[in-house]
């Protein structure tokens, strides 16, 4: 059960180390991305070098990508309009609200989307729940706004537990 909902299909140490390459080999076309401490720090409000070069490896693979996050406006649609970047914000994650728009939005297909994000609780869970294929990435930065800081206290339990199964162990990446 916890499997079900918890474990990522994928896990890598960050977004950038993923392979694209594979992932539209097996089909997947679209890109829902979370952005604080996935994509950069959740203080540092301009995207880098780094994020550039996945956004264009992205667009040359042609992957459809958004950025879908729980953030306020002003952050996520500042960090959306300097990548130009379709961005959703507030998004409730894990709720399945905002994914469901989405699909509608772009017509697209679940079993094509990749959703990847550095929070068991909210990117994963969510993900899963839609039955995407779920990539787990370490955080960047170990720093959290004060209710990602909630979420890691509860999502350290779930880690113990994914660990006791065997079935996500802390820095073991698979899948990506
Ligand atoms: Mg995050």
């Amino acid at each position: 059960m916890i499997e079900k909902y918890f474990k990522p299909n994928g896990y890598a140490k960050s977004v950038f180390d993923i392979d694209l390459n594979m992932l539209k080999k097996q089909g997947y076309n679209f890109i829902m991305c979370d952005i604080d401490n996935t994509l950069v720090a959740h203080d540092n409000k301009d995207p880098n070098e780094l994020v550039f070069a996945f956004l264009k490896q992205c667009e040359l693979l042609k992957f459809d990508i958004v950025f879908i996050s729980n953030n306020n406006k002003k952050r996520v649609g500042y960090f959306g309009e300097q990548c130009k970047i379709d961005y959703y914000h507030f998004s409730t994650k894990p709720l399945k609200r905002q994914y469901k728009k989405i699909l509608n939005k772009y017509q697209n297909d679940p079993s094509k989307v990749v959703v990847i994000g550095d929070q068991i609780l909210t990117d994963i869970l969510g993900g899963n729940r839609m039955k995407f294929y779920t990539i787990l990435t370490d955080p960047l930065y170990q720093k959290d706004i004060t209710w990602t800081k909630v979420n890691r206290i509860f999502e350290k339990i779930v880690y113990k537990k994914l660990a006791d199964k065997k079935s996500l162990i802390k820095g073991e990446y698979y899948g990506v």
